[in-house]
């Protein structure tokens, strides 16, 4: 599951679990993004922190980890690499990718998507605020998971404004942003939201 993470909240975790029960998953592997290609113009936090609150959020779970793959690759984050490198260091595992709605809607825009294809199968699950569409595609599932009303973007715009963030992001991650002070003059607008 690829992902900014800025930060990671319950959305995030309900959807990998659910995916990882509906498929009989071994492991889900978190991605945090490098600096992610379509928000380089928007303030994204640093890599070292999102993948930080990525595996402190994931770390009671035994079948969640992360990879630095693409924290660790220079330049912008294209899927593409991702499932490159994650199948180089799992050559014997069948890869899904995992995505909400409205990042499924933007891969199936994409326009050279074929080799993604052959790379992995990818699970799209229905996200509130978005319309869960797999194009008719049969190397896409769809599946129906809790609805969790909660984006990055909210919650960066919630410690903006002094708002609490408990119970939407793991207690750790709340620990996390404040000892950093991460997002204390995130940008609140909603046009900010991808
Ligand atoms: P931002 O508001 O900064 O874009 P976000 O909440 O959308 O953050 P991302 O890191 O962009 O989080 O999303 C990573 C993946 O998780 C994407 O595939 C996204 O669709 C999915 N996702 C995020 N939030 C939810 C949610 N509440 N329910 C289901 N899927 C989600
Ligand atoms: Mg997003």
């Amino acid at each position: 599951m690829g992902g900014t993470f800025d930060p990671i909240h319950h959305g995030h975790l309900v959807a990998a679990s659910e995916v990882a029960a509906e498929f009989d998953l071994d492991e889900v592997v978190f991605v945090p993004t490098g600096q992610p290609w379509q928000k380089s113009h928007k303030q994204v936090s640093e890599p070292e922190h999102r993948y930080l609150m990525t595996v402190i959020a994931t770390a009671s779970n035994p079948r969640f980890t992360v990879s630095r793959v693409d924290v660790d690759r220079p330049g912008p984050t294209y899927t593409i690499d991702t499932l490159r490198d994650l199948r180089a260091q799992r050559p014997d595992a069948d890869l899904f990718f995992i995505t909400g709605a409205d990042a499924l809607a933007q891969i199936l825009s994409w326009k050279d998507i074929d080799e993604l294809w052959s790379l992995a199968h990818f699970v799209g699950v229905t996200r509130p605020g978005h319309v869960l569409d797999g194009m008719g595609r049969e190397d896409v599932s769809l599946l129906e998971v809790p609805a969790m009303a909660i984006s990055s973007t909210d919650c960066r715009a919630r410690v903006a404004a002094n708002n609490p963030v408990w119970y939407l992001v793991p207690d750790g991650v709340v620990q996390y942003i404040a000892k950093y002070g991460l997002y204390s003059d995130a940008p609140s607008s909603a046009e900010e939201q991808t």
